[in-house]
């Protein structure tokens, strides 16, 4: 029997010792001390012998249990021990590398510039309508008091998708689009895109305008000036200058367009301003009858005022940008300057 014992004890040693994982650890323990394992087969048996043998035999036996018992745990401890180790180096972070850093983009000049218009505007009460870009020439011209063969057609240069079918030259459809679904008190601004067959340092075949227009009863010229003086104290900053000079517009009467002090003289008189010490800004105007007509309103009950300001020319002015095509030449080194 001691033999026996000596035997598996050898066998339960070495294979112990050659165990990698705790798995391994597992079967071996189930091989001698499971049910059916090899020390216990040998415990079982010891029943089948002669009361002077069972003693020393059941000693042995005892005995070599508690050694394969003892070395098994410290192989377990062992090998859980570098198993976590292992799984520590695997997981480590080295918070001393350099972060992935994303690349992070930002909001367009002209986006910005079109962001705060119609913020300075809806902070007066003013909502936002948009239309369509591709217009009927109808809602683009006619309505607006400009019919066919009108000379002052000619002020707008425009892209023809068809006989009566146009990319819009400014968004004032929207105005009518408006007016026509709508009854007054209206304050409401249009942003967009629009289009006219033009291309030099301060024109681009599409840019950006946010005409807008106010519709009560007694709506008079000095709403449409209180008005502009707070956007332009807003926009370019309390101290601006503002002026209204007379003009013509089709779709307005009287029209105006609204000057401030020249934003790179202050006034003194330069190459911007054509030294007059003033930079046209907006046109404006209290709308036309005519357009009432249109759309069905009482000429008579109604009145207000309309405007469209170019977003590329204020955003240059604040910017103190010189060719308006470098806003969409999409060069990063102009862009990454916002
Ligand atoms: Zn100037």
């Amino acid at each position: 029997m001691k033999n026996k014992v000596d035997k598996l004890l050898k066998e339960a040693t070495r294979a112990i010792t050659a165990a990698a994982s705790s798995r391994e650890l597992d079967d071996i323990r189930v091989r001698y001390l499971g049910k059916k394992g090899d020390i216990t087969v040998l415990l079982k048996s010891l029943g089948q012998l002669s009361p002077e043998e069972r003693p020393s035999a059941g000693q042995a036996v005892n005995t070599g249990r508690k050694i394969v018992e003892k070395e098994l745990l410290e192989r377990k401890n062992d090998i859980e021990s570098a198993e976590r180790e292992m799984k520590l180096q695997e997981e480590q972070i080295d918070i001393t590398l350099p972060g992935v850093s994303f690349r992070r983009g930002h909001r367009h000049p002209v986006t910005r510039v079109m962001d705060e218009v119609i913020q300075i505007f809806t902070g007066m009460g003013f909502s936002v309508r948009e239309g369509p870009e591709v217009e009927s020439d109808y809602y683009n011209f006619e309505a607006l008091n400009l019919p066919k063969n009108h000379p002052a057609r000619d002020m707008q240069d425009t892209f023809y998708i068809g006989e009566d079918t146009v990319l819009r030259t400014h968004t004032s459809p929207v105005q009518i689009r408006t007016m026509e679904s709508e009854t007054p008190p209206l304050r409401i601004i249009s942003p967009g895109k629009v289009y006219r067959v033009d291309y030099d340092v301060s024109h681009s075949p599409m840019f950006h305008q946010v005409e807008g227009f106010m519709v009560d009863e007694n709506v008079a010229f000095s709403d449409l000036k209180g008005t502009f003086v707070h956007f332009v104290n807003q926009f370019f900053g309390e101290d601006t200058p503002v002026r209204f000079r007379p003009s013509f517009f089709p779709f307005t009467e009287p029209s105006a367009e609204v000057d401030i002090g020249c934003v790179m003289c202050s006034g003194k008189g330069c190459r911007l301003c054509s030294s007059t010490g003033w930079i046209e800004i907006l046109g404006s105007g209290m709308i036309h009858p005519e357009v009432f007509r249109h759309v069905k309103y009482d000429k008579e009950k109604f009145s207000g005022f309309a405007f469209g300001i170019g977003i590329e020319r204020v955003a240059m002015l604040r910017y103190g940008i010189d060719d308006i095509r470098l806003f969409f030449e999409n060069d990063m080194r102009f862009l990454e300057q916002f």
